[in-house]
Order: structure tokens, then sequence, then C-alpha cells
């Protein structure tokens, strides 16, 4: 495929791609990748799921090694390009991005971030960095330790800019941005852009092209979206019911709290559902440990909080459960796009007891449709709202298709356990 090749990407970059066994670039790659490469600054809207680490990834390890400064004997190498991201995970999916693409590139890179020992980072930095991928906390601490030097950055990316704001870390960010040198090439990428957002990129990128893919509500069309109106204390149950259907593989249950991603992936793990929980109290090593177990097959269901959910990319999840209702709206829209990622499809489904039904109005504006009911199972939920789904259907194994669309079979009460 001659795909990538078109968009003058250089030899050890395009192997590094068809080694991942991606074909064709997506939109947001065709469209920023000759911005990238032609040094201007761009800002981009996407969100994740669209191909949006390598559509900076791969034209910076392009620049960066077109004008490689080298180890030269005296010279220590210096940070060439900062990549801040909101969360741990998103750091290490991005270094892992960087390591795959430039792997026949003689570009160094490191993540840094918070919940861990800083030691290794630190070494990391001594022994010489080209690209730094970081969250905003630990990257501060570092720099106000001097342990971070970047008066020699050329390329700076500000990654999921509006998750910055939500998550509290936006003055760390400006107070980073403010450290870096201003003469250099500022990639801004944000899912949404809210006011404050939209004044950051005006004060940061200097003649930005802008580009914009896949807003939420196309990425939404991929998704088939469904819920069920249940009472808070029947909703465990009927998760457990609905995980039965082993044609669910790999799916991501969305809670509000901490405490209740713990809770359900016990009451899981107790009826013989291989599940772990992900959130923020949890160590770095016991998330690392349950996302490996979700991708690997090991467990079938990851119960998450939003913020410890954020950015994660596992391949192929079939199912996201809306365990409650985001009262953020954009939440929702976060949360199934971790399904359907790549052009793949996939299945939301939502629970939504009677006192989230305002939230569920509030999602329903954003996303311009109304999210279909499904008849509820064992006599379980509250009837009471239009049935504008398919009555009797419930989310089927996906092997490969979606469900309901008119396709869903009615259920007999004969299959229910
Ligand atoms: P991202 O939006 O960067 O989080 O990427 C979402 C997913 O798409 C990741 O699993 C990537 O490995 C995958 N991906 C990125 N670019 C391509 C491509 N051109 N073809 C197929 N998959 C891709």
């Amino acid at each position: 495929m001659s795909g990538f090749s078109e968009l003058k990407l250089i030899a050890p970059i395009l192997n590094a791609v068809h080694a991942q066994g991606y074909e064709t670039p997506t939109p947001i790659q065709q469209k920023a990748i000759p911005i990238v490469l032609s040094r201007t600054d761009l800002l981009g809207c996407a969100q994740t799921g669209t191909g949006k680490t390598a559509a900076f990834a791969l034209p910076i390890l392009q620049l960066l090694s077109e004008k490689g400064q080298g180890a030269a004997p005296n010279r220590p190498r210096a940070i060439r390009c900062l990549i801040l991201t909101p969360t741990r995970e998103l750091a290490s999916q991005i270094g892992e991005s960087f390591a795959a693409y430039g792997r026949d590139l003689p570009i160094r890179g490191t993540v840094i971030f918070g919940g861990v020992g800083q030691r290794p980072q630190e070494n990391a930095l001594r022994n010489g960095i080209d690209v730094v991928v970081a969250t905003p906390g630990r990257l501060l601490d570092l720099m106000q330790q001097r342990l971070v030097n970047l008066n020699a950055l050329e390329i700076f990316v500000l990654d999921e800019a509006d998750r910055m704001l939500d998550m509290g870390f936006i003055h760390d960010v400006r107070r980073i941005i403010a450290a870096l040198p201003k003469k250099r090439q500022t990639l801004f990428f944000s899912a949404t852009m809210p006011p404050e957002i939209s004044r950051l990129a005006e004060q940061i990128l200097t003649r930005p092209t802008r580009i914009e893919v896949a807003p939420p509500a196309t990425t939404v069309e991929l998704i088939d979206q469904a819920l069920y109106q249940v009472n808070s204390n029947q909703k465990t149950s009927l998760l457990i019911h609905l995980l039965r259907d082993a044609g669910i593989s790999r799916s991501l249950v969305f809670t509000r709290t901490k405490r209740d991603a713990n809770r359900v992936a016990e009451s899981l793990s107790d009826f013989g559902i291989a599940s772990e929980a992900i959130h923020g109290n949890k160590s770095q090593s016991a998330r690392e440990r349950a996302l490996a177990n979700i991708k690997s097959g090991r467990t079938r269901v990851l119960v998450a909080t939003d913020i410890a959910a954020r950015g994660i990319d596992i391949d192929s999840v079939t199912h996201v459960f809306n365990y409650d209702i985001p009262n953020v709206p954009e939440s929702y829209v976060h949360r199934i796009g971790r399904t359907a990622r790549a052009g793949q499809v996939g299945s939301a489904v939502a629970f939504c007891a009677p006192e989230e039904r305002g939230f569920l109005a509030d999602i329903e504006r954003v996303i311009r449709k109304r999210v279909p009911v499904l008849k509820t199972p064992l006599g379980l939920g509250i009837e009471s709202r239009g049935n504008s789904g398919g009555g009797g259907r419930r989310p089927r194994g996906n092997s490969g298709r979606r469900f309901g669309g008119g396709r869903g079979r009615p259920q007999g009460a004969s299959r229910q356990a």
C-alpha cells in the first residue's frame, strides 16, 4: 500500500509503520503529517482513537532525524521534543508508539509521570534524551529541581488539552509552557475547544494550520448505543446477567467512583467473571498489570473510573458499559469512544437509574440523538420511558458484528438465567 509513502515519510519510518500493520493513513494522519513536516504550527481538533498519536509521532521522528544533532562527544543530547499528555497511561502509550515507530532511528525517548520513583527518570534524563513524553505534575517537579533542561526544545506537543483543563492541570501546563523557548514548533490537540482552551491555543500557537477530524458525534456513529432503565441497586445484577454472554470478549465498565469500581469488580469476580478495577488509588504497577491482563485476555472486564480510563488504548473492546450515567456529557462520549476504535465497530450500553435521567437528557442533546432503550431482562428495571429501541434486544457477542440496528433477535425468557 502506498498511502504512507505518499506522505513523504522516510524508509525507516515507513518500515516501522508497516510492521505495525498499518496500511492506510487515517484522516488525521493524512492531514497532519504534511503540516508537521513543513514545520508549521498545528491546531488539531481530534480525540484518541483517530490515529492521532502516529499523526504527530511519525513526522516528529522524521524532523528530528533530518536535523539530528547526534551525541557529539562533548555535547550531551538535549531534549528536542516534549509531549505533554494528561495521564500516565496515555504517556506510556505515546512513549511506546515513539519507540515502535522510531525503532530504526537513533532517537532516544523517555516517559515521565508521577506515582512512581523519580530516580529512573532522573537517570534517563541524565543519559541524554531527544524526546520526552510527560504528564504535567512530575515534569514540573523535575523542572523545579533543575533536572530537566528544555532550552534546546524544538517541538512541543500539547495533547488532550481539554482533558488537561478538566483534570485541573491547566496551571501546571501554563507554567511549563512559560519555560519553553519561544522559537519552536507547537502542535496542539484537543477533542473539544471550550473557551479557555481556544484562548490557550491562540496564546501559544503561531499562525497554526487548523485541522479537524471525526468530531465526537461522528465517532459516536460507529458505536451501537443502547440503554437499560434500572434502579441503582439492580445494576450489578444486570451487568452480571449481560456478561454471561461469552461473546462479550473484552469490555470496559465505567463507574463514577473508585469505590464503585472496586465493588463492581469484586462482585463480578464472585460470579466467576474475570475482572479487575483500575482507578487513581491503584498503584502504577497494579494499573499496568490490570491493563496487561485485559489486553492479553486474562481478564474479560476492566472496571474503570473516568480519569483512570482516559485515553487508554485497548484494541478490540467489544462493549463499553456505563454503569452510571456521567454528569458531564463529554465524559459519555469519551467513555464510549473506548470501543469502535480505529474504524472497528462496538457497542455501548448504559444503565440509567431514575435519578440519572437529567444527565441522560444532557448527553442526548450533545450527541444529537436519543439512545434506544432496551427491554430489561429478569424483571429488573423500569419501563417508563418510551421504548424507542428494538424491545427485547440485548447486547450480543460481537464477532465483528454490531448489535442492534434492527438485526437484534428478541430475547426469549427461556434464555434468561
Ligand atoms: P490513537 O488515536 O493514536 O490513540 O490510535 C488509536 C489506535 O489506532 C491505536 O491502536 C493505533 O495503533 C491504531 N492506528 C493508528 N494509525 C493507524 C493506521 N493508519 N491504521 C490502522 N491502525 C492505526
